[in-house]
């Protein structure tokens, strides 16, 4: 299998860092270095500041019928060459192969939504109280836009920010992950291949803290856009406070999955299951705390572990693997931490609970049953192959855990009462409800939290709007 090293894309040109810097970048299910990334320096981003000024003028006098082709192309590219880059994907984040053509197959469809609804940007006319005035609302595109993105959906993260700048007329630098770069670079390429004029999408790597720290002040960069840990994501909304930059932050979760008494069991298990051990559980969305009630505690683990059993873990790469390695050494840390926590506080491990072998970062899909409310995995977003669970007796009970934490992104609830359902949607203190199903963030639906988990939407029509100045006109023409 081959894994090419990642170069930098300013101006259009595919490029290595001036100082010729590289870093390694390695395969989770073997440990071994598979290729390298370029390291971005302040030459290399001055570059591509200038660049991404010159492709922003150049992108926002581009009509919206014109970008939408280029777009949709970029999309069909990006099909055409799924196979390919997944197998990039797999090598450097790890999960299993049908998950990397998954999440390709998402991306091209976010694109060509976003390419679409760029056409929709109408501003609005508003009666005059002058009747020899217009009065107009004009949607602006906000400007060059720098996008931090993580290693978990290595194209999603990506492809979201990208495709809300380009189809609004800004152009974007986008600092992707280090350990994850061969894939949102196959991405990027499409975009070029697709025929984006050059500066309208720059792509860069290096030290993380360094880029934001350098970007986010730049007078050349209008907006930010971030998705990652809160700690981060609080810093970074901080800077760009400071420097009154917008800004889309889009943070960790810990998302409650309440079982209701009169829940389907079963359903329950296999969507909630599903969800808990995608991407071995490394999803801001992940289901992490299983609110069930007490009746039907045993049916309902029984069916986790039933589920985490049938999961075959391994290389993402080989035919069979339902669940891959975790993507870097620090969440296999953060697992065994989460579990001697949570058992010395009295849990049970039900299922898992170890790693698994001594090479690449394979954790077992994990089930800790009577977790105590203050355990860490019960507090801080485990990240990982792991649900923890407790019960609960009524709603209020349940509602009331849901709330409890400074998060407040996903949640799920399986219930067969319209009246439980409404009760859900009105109080949990969330940005994405999904009851009695799955997850599946479909563009056109808004996407992000409240609360510590973030701010600004990158789904449905909302996430354009984060792209967009209102400027207010209005003028008499009787002159
Ligand atoms: P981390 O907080 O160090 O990094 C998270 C991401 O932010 C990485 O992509 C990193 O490159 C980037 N980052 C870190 N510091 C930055 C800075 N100063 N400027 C710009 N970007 C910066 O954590 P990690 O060990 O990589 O991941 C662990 C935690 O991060 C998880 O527990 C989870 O809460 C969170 N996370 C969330 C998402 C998400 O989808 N919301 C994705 C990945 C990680």
């Amino acid at each position: 299998m081959t894994y090419a090293n990642t170069q930098l894309l300013i101006d259009g040109q595919w490029c290595d860092a001036k100082s010729g810097k590289t870093l390694p970048v390695l395969n989770p299910a073997t440990s071994q270095e598979i290729g390298r990334v370029a390291f971005a320096g302040k030459e290399d981003l001055d570059r591509a500041l200038i660049a991404a000024q010159k492709g922003f003028e150049a992108w926002r006098k581009t009509p919206a019928f014109e970008r939408c082709k280029i777009m949709r192309q970029a999309a069909s590219l990006l099909r055409e060459r799924a196979a390919e880059i997944a197998a990039l994907m797999t090598q450097e984040q790890g999960k299993p192969l049908a998950e990397s053509k998954a999440e390709i197959g998402m991306a091209s469809d976010i694109i060509e939504w976003f390419a679409e609804e760029g056409k929709r940007v109408y501003g609005r006319i508003v009666p005059a109280r002058n009747l020899a005035a217009q009065q107009m609302v004009l949607k602006d595109p906000v400007g060059p836009v720098a996008a931090f993105t993580p290693w978990n959906f290595p194209i999603n993260q990506v492809v979201r920010k990208l495709s809300a700048a380009l189809a609004t007329g800004c152009s974007i630098i986008v600092k992707a992950p280090e350990e994850t770069p061969a894939s949102p670079a196959g991405l990027l390429k499409a975009f070029m291949d697709a025929g984006v004029p050059a500066g309208v999408i720059g792509l860069v790597y290096g030290d993380p803290a360094e880029i934001s720290s350098y970007l986010i002040p730049h007078p050349i960069i209008r907006k930010i856009t971030f998705t990652g840990s809160t700690p981060v994501g609080k810093q970074l909304a901080a800077m760009a406070g400071q420097h009154m930059k917008r800004a889309t932050m889009e943070l960790g979760g810990h998302a409650p999955v309440i079982v209701c008494e009169d829940a389907d069991v079963e359903l329950a298990a296999r969507s909630a299951g599903a969800a808990k051990f995608r991407n071995a559980g490394q999803v801001c969305i992940s289901p992490t705390r299983f609110l069930v009630h007490s009746s039907l505690k045993k049916s309902f683990i029984e069916a986790m572990v039933k589920q985490a059993g049938n999961l075959k873990v391994g290389n993402g790469l080989e035919d069979g693997t339902t669940m891959g390695p975790l993507a870097n050494p620090r969440r296999l840390t953060a697992m065994a931490e989460f579990t001697k926590d949570a058992v010395s506080k009295g849990a049970t491990v039900s299922a898992g609970g170890e790693r698994i072998g001594t090479t690449g970062n394979f954790f077992a899909p994990t089930i800790l049953s009577d977790v105590a409310l203050d355990a860490k995995v019960f507090n801080d977003e485990p990240f990982g192959p792991m649900a923890a669970i407790r019960t609960f007796n009524t709603m209020d009970e349940a509602i009331a855990e849901s709330n409890r934490l400074p998060f407040g992104l996903a949640s799920y609830a399986f219930t067969k009462s319209l009246k439980n359902a409404h009760l859900l949607a009105q109080q949990l203190q969330v940005g994405m409800l999904w009851m009695n199903q799955p997850a599946v963030a479909w563009p056109e639906m808004p996407f992000g939290g409240v609360k510590d988990s973030g701010y600004g939407s990158e789904g449905g029509s909302e996430a354009l709007e984060a792209y967009l100045n209102t400027k207010s006109v209005s003028i008499v023409c009787d002159i």
